[in-house]
């Protein structure tokens, strides 16, 4: 943890130059490790001490006795190892392209998609929830718009909404992807911090 720093107390400003008294029991740090699991025989989320796992590559990558402290600080029952999942990039018209008569539910346009439903992306560069959170953004002008239009007529019809979720998503999809792709994108071979594909957490 770091040193204790002048700054705030449960949300208010301390004294200037004043030590913040912050409270240990609620804080909480959350320290992530990624490797890229093709480099793996094994599974490494069904590796049982993920602590001695997590040194090793620590000790074998020559990284800073630090690190060591931070995992040896981790309570073993916090440890999680999880793979990540991430989207594919998708076509603009990928509502037509799933559209089947005998099922009308996929691709409906009433059913819109925002955050990690959609755009799920490795956590490398923290963007997830950030896009997830445009998304509304983006979303609600569409939405505000649809709304003007059901008080004027009354009834929206489907191709009308397929207008405004199309209008979302030609904003959201290359903004989203884009981010997809700057965290690592899909390939988990690519030897970049911003690339890994599994990863321990706590
Ligand atoms: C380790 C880690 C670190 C991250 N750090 C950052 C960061 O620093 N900054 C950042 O912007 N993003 C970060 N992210 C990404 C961020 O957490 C996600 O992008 C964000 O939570 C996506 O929000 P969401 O609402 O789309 O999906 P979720 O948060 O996954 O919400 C979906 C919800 O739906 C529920 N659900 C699922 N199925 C059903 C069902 N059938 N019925 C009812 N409910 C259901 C789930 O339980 C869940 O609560 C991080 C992710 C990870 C894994």
């Amino acid at each position: 943890m770091p040193d204790r720093s002048p700054g705030t107390v449960d949300g208010k400003a301390s004294k200037a130059g004043s030590v913040a008294e912050y409270n240990e029991q609620e804080a909480s740090i959350m320290f992530g490790m990624h490797f890229p699991a093709s480099e793996y025989e094994e599974d490494i989320t069904q590796i049982k001490d993920k602590r001695a796992f997590m040194k090793d590559q620590l000790k074998s990558r020559n990284w800073h006795h630090g690190y060591h402290q931070l995992v040896d600080a981790i309570s073993s029952d916090d440890i999680y190892a999880v793979h990540n999942r991430t989207s594919k990039p998708l076509p603009n018209d990928w509502r037509n392209n799933v559209h089947d008569p005998s099922k009308p539910e996929l691709g409906h346009p009433r059913v819109w998609l925002i955050g990690d439903a959609i755009h799920a992306m490795l956590p490398s560069r923290g963007m997830g929830a950030n896009q997830a959170l445009h998304d509304c953004a983006d979303a609600l002008l569409a939405l505000q718009g649809l709304a003007g239009l059901s008080e004027s007529s009354g009834k929206v019809p489907d191709d009308k909404v397929a207008e405004f979720v199309n209008q979302y998503e030609s904003k959201m999809m290359p903004r989203a992807f884009s981010w997809v792709k700057k965290s690592g994108g899909v390939n988990d071979r690519v030897r970049k911090t911003s690339s890994f594909s599994a990863h321990f957490t706590s």
